[in-house]
């Protein structure tokens, strides 16, 4: 087994403009990972999560590229090798939801392209990552984190049942991927947020949707974007060196 201590500390974060994929930049940032912050439309807002680590002295790039894009993900990858060094961690946390719909009411290119961002973004990331990191391919090991949701379990009955059973493959996925490389140096492991706080509800026609929810939350309360960071970063530590093939729910009781 690889020493963790010896990993790269290069880390790519997939839609790390805002939201959840931002607050995992900075605190990787504080933990001492440099970081790839990719992004697709809003370059301003990556640029300033790119300030923001280069202000706690880690290096970082910001990398603009659609993960539901074979020739993009390439280009990004190249971007972070060239730029930033070899590979140590990926943060598969780019994601997309649709407004609340029942089934009956949903476009096929609605579901198209969630299964692009959400499922497919997440293969072709998590495929470079392995390339780079796995000790099978001559890397040195490393972590990949996937960001699953709640609404795996739950199924979002009336809201979003595509966006959740594209988390129920991230589930599959993470426990699969975590197995196939355990013995390679790489853990693989998943994030399953409650209600977070973020921009991600106002695509779903519900900007208040965090603070409306509190009654269904055993906590009373929305997640903070840093709250699920903080699990996220602590899987891509040495501090989880034993686990692999883990969902760790961070949904305050939910
Ligand atoms: P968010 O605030 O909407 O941020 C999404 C980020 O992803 C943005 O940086 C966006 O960048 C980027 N992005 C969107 N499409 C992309 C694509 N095709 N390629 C690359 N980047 C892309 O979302 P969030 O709430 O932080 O959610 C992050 C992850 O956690 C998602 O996977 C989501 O499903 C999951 N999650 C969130 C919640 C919640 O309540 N917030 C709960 C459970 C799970 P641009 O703006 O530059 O396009």
């Amino acid at each position: 087994m690889p020493n963790p201590a010896s990993t790269p500390r290069v880390l790519l974060v997939t839609g790390a403009s805002r939201g959840i994929g931002a607050a995992t930049a900075r605190l990787a940032a504080r933990d001492g990972w440099d970081v790839a912050v990719n992004y697709t439309r809003d370059e301003a807002a990556a640029q300033a999560v790119v300030a923001d680590v280069r202000a706690r002295g880690r290096r970082a790039v910001a990398v603009r590229a659609d993960v539901a894009s074979e020739a993009d993900v390439l280009a990004m990858f190249s971007r972070v090798d060239a730029e930033l060094g070899r590979l140590g961690g990926l943060v598969n946390n780019a994601g997309i939801v649709g407004m609340k719909a029942r089934l009956d009411e949903m476009d096929s290119a609605r579901w198209q392209r969630m299964l692009a961002v959400n499922v497919f973004g997440s293969w072709l990331c998590a495929r470079e990552a392995v390339r780079r990191i796995s000790t099978r391919h001559g890397g040195p090991g490393g972590a990949i984190v996937n960001l699953s949701s709640v609404a795996a379990v739950l199924g979002a009955p009336g809201m979003y049942t595509d966006y959740a059973s594209s988390k129920g493959a991230i589930d599959t996925f993470t426990v699969g991927l975590g197995r196939e490389l355990a013995a390679e140096g790489v853990r693989v492991n998943a994030v399953r947020p409650g209600i977070i706080d973020t921009d991600i509800h106002a695509d779903s026609g519900d900007r208040d949707r965090p603070h409306k929810s509190a009654d269904v939350i055993p906590m009373h309360r929305p997640g903070t974007a840093d709250e699920v960071a903080e699990a996220i970063v602590w899987l891509l530590s040495p501090a989880s060196s034993y686990v692999t093939g883990s969902v760790i729910e961070v949904t305050g009781g939910r």
